[in-house]
């Protein structure tokens, strides 16, 4: 079995959040030797139309983020907060002190992972190797070289671990996975659209609630819009995949607005702020639990995996990035522990801590038959309007809003 004193260091695959995240995590008890990735492309805010795949679609990020950044390291909340990212109230009727599964970071994906990545560089001195890993070969049950796509494959020390934070396309994951029984990797039947926005401008009036008033139910598509910094926010359609007449009418610019502006509350913060280039689309993001080759021998002995490598949700649960944090302090705590049994301490570990959450992304709800217009949905009804603005006027929302987002922090 795998101990901690067998490793002397820290091989990284990867070069995106869970692999910045991990270096700044795990260095002080593992040193990161060197990390694989391709070269980096930026993007950013200048350059929107290079953003590709999950970084072009809006994020939100959960409380059980702000818990296990604190636990990693309790430097991490306010050096990311003097780069302008916090976690404060998700919505505008609460107060400093609303309670932990009511906070939120807004943050577009891009100001994130810029942050992110500023503290790992600020943090950790390491040797980047720029290449994209195809496998890994192994001898006695453990990785002795990592296979690149183009040239030799780079020898491994088998006292090295090697940390997989390549994502939902990891070469070695994907060979570990196919034939593991207990792995479960579902279609999640929905296309993401979503739609950039700049120049905010909040002073003409204040904006509605965008956690809070803005998202809506369709039927066949969800609405959510999420505010980032300096002026950014994005709107995102999660639409069913069966609806495919849907998928291309929404792909026109002109057609999303105006399905969009249906919502007044949504139509404001259009109103306040230009779009910024075409609309991006997701197509089907999986629900995978990769966590069982870690239960059966399946996996090398020096071979671990964090973020989307491991496991990954619907993103209407805005969920992975916590879940990415929370694999990550597991594994820092076990190395810190000098846990005697490393894989099947880290898949107990992860099984109880959210398994019962991945189950609950799998429940699906079922394909509705089409779009409900907005003035005809249930939650619109005049009674139900007066009500909600009555309950506004006397101070009566807060619990509402507590539930609702609390219900949704993935705590
Ligand atoms: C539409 C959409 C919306 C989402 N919204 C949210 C949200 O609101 N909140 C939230 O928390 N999460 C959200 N997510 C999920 C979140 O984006 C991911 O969980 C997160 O990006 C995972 O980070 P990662 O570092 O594990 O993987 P990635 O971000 O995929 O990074 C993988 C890294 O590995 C590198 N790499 C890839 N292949 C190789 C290879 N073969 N060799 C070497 N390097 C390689 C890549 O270059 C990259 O640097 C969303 C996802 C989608 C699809």
């Amino acid at each position: 079995m795998t101990r901690q004193s067998d490793f002397s260091d820290l091989l990284i695959l990867g070069n995106g959040y869970s692999a910045h995240l991990a270096a700044i995590a795990l260095d002080p008890v593992l040193p990161v030797r060197s990390m694989i990735a391709p070269p980096k492309r930026n993007v950013g805010a200048e350059t929107l139309d290079g953003l590709v795949g999950q970084h072009a679609h809006s994020h939100i990020f959960l409380p059980r983020l702000e818990q296990e950044l604190e636990r990693i390291d309790q430097s991490l909340l306010p050096a990311m907060a003097d780069h302008g990212c916090r976690f404060v109230p998700g919505s505008y009727r609460l107060s400093g002190d609303a309670p932990a599964g009511s906070r939120r970071m807004f943050a577009t994906r891009w100001q994130f992972d810029e942050v992110v990545e500023t503290l790992f560089r600020q943090r950790i001195q390491t040797r980047h190797v720029d290449a994209t890993v195809s496998g890994a070969k192994t001898e006695a049950d453990r990785i002795t070289a990592i296979s690149l796509t183009s040239g030799d494959p780079i020898p491994i020390c088998p006292s090295t671990l090697v940390l997989d934070a390549t994502g939902t396309k990891s070469p070695i994951m994907t060979t570990l996975a196919d034939t593991e029984s207990g792995v479960i990797n579902q279609p999640g039947n929905v296309v993401y659209i979503t739609q950039f926005f700049r120049g905010l401008d909040t002073r003409a009036r204040p904006l509605p609630d965008p956690l809070i008033e803005c998202p809506h139910d369709f039927g066949a598509i969800a609405m959510m819009l999420y505010p980032g910094a300096g002026g950014w926010f994005s709107i995102s359609l999660a639409i069913d995949a069966a609806h495919k007449a849907l998928l291309r009418e929404m792909r026109d610019r002109e057609a999303f607005m105006s399905f969009c502006r249906q919502s007044p509350h949504v139509a404001a913060w259009i109103e306040a702020a230009e779009p910024v280039g075409p609309n991006k689309i997701y197509i089907n993001p999986r629900n995978t639990w990769n966590v069982s080759v870690f239960e059966t021998g399946a996996a090398p002995a020096n071979y671990l995996a964090v973020g989307d490598a491991l496991t990954t949700m619907l993103p209407t649960l805005g969920a992975n990035c916590s879940f990415a944090a929370t694999h990550i302090r597991i594994i820092r705590d076990l190395l810190a522990d000098r846990a005697p049994h490393l894989h099947h301490a880290f898949s107990t570990a992860v099984n109880a801590e959210q398994f019962a959450f991945f189950q609950k992304a799998l429940v699906g709800k079922q394909a509705a038959d089409g779009v409900t217009p907005y003035e005809a949905s249930s939650q619109n009804r005049p009674i139900k309007r007066f009500k909600r603005r009555l309950r506004r006027l006397l101070g009566q929302d807060r619990a509402r809003i507590i539930k609702q987002l609390s219900d949704s922090s993935s705590l």
